[in-house]
């Protein structure tokens, strides 16, 4: 099924953490239709002494200049500022006001705050419409990615392990399946694998499903054209490294393999939810 986007709509990338939602948000932040924004609800979060979005004004938005002076979130700030203790769903709205203002009723947000809360937030909020896209890495190479994640931020022991990362894995892309699928709104699905083995391939699939032209462009990740100030460290990447590459990690490593050979559930739901359009070779028919 082929999914138009009409005005007024926003692209919501959900999935888990280090399943290439920030990579996929940059792809289609580089279609001449679409802005990425990042997360935009964890920047909406309310923390000890403010917004998480205050206490990131010196950052460095992926536009180029810090947050403060970034034309996008340096006007949401101050607007947020002028509208304290509002709830979160209140503010996703002032941003909404600010992106109609300085792009027009032509391009369409792209927002990667991942989790099915936000999502949830998100069908919460008068007159917003939205289409989700699910992206989903494969548990083994999820697996991988969250224990050097946990050696390197130095976590406790039962982080280093792969029957716990597994096991969040199955839960939280099971329950936002689930959620998509007796919803009766169209969403897209696609692996983290697909999307990086084969990107010339899944882009265009994914843009004809969006209702818009594919660009070569959306392949040369410019996070310049984008303004995301949170999501991973891609964003950073100085323009060199610049390329989609595969994170295969996983190949040479076998962490996973006792948790991933007793859980079959978690197989089957690895394979219906990563390899799916590779599977059902989506862009040969
Ligand atoms: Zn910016």
């Amino acid at each position: 099924m082929t999914f138009a986007l009409s005005m007024n709509k926003i692209i919501y990338i959900a999935g888990s953490q280090n399943s290439g939602t920030t990579l996929l948000n940059i792809i289609l932040g580089g279609h001449s239709n679409l802005v990425g924004l990042g997360e935009i609800f964890q920047l909406l979060k309310q923390k000890k002494h403010g917004l998480y979005l205050s206490e990131r004004l010196e950052e460095n938005c992926s536009c180029g200049v810090k947050v403060k002076d970034c034309a996008f979130w340096g006007e949401v700030s101050k607007r947020l500022d002028a509208r304290h203790g509002e709830h979160i769903n209140q503010r996703y709205n002032i941003v909404r006001d600010v992106f109609l203002e300085q792009f027009g009723p032509d391009r369409i947000m792209v927002d990667s705050s991942k989790s099915l809360s936000y999502l949830k937030n998100l069908a919460d909020v008068p007159g917003i419409d939205f289409v989700p896209v699910h992206i989903t890495r494969d548990v083994r190479a999820y697996c991988i990615s969250r224990i050097d994640r946990a050696f390197r931020d130095n976590k406790k022991r039962k982080m280093r392990k792969a029957t716990i990362h597994l096991r969040k894995w199955y839960r939280g892309n099971l329950e936002m399946s689930q959620y998509l699928e007796t919803g009766n709104r169209p969403y897209f699905r696609l692996g983290y694998e697909e999307l990086s083995l084969f990107p010339d391939k899944l882009v265009p699939a994914l843009s004809a499903w969006l209702g818009l032209s594919y660009e070569p462009g959306m392949l040369n990740l410019a996070p310049e054209g984008c303004h995301i100030v949170h999501g991973n460290r891609m964003r950073d990447q100085p323009e060199k490294n610049r390329t989609i590459r595969y994170d295969n990690r996983w190949f040479y490593r076998s962490e996973w393999l006792a948790p991933f050979i007793l859980s079959s559930k978690t197989r089957k739901l690895n394979n219906k939810l990563v390899y799916q359009n590779e599977i059902n070779r989506l862009w040969e028919q």
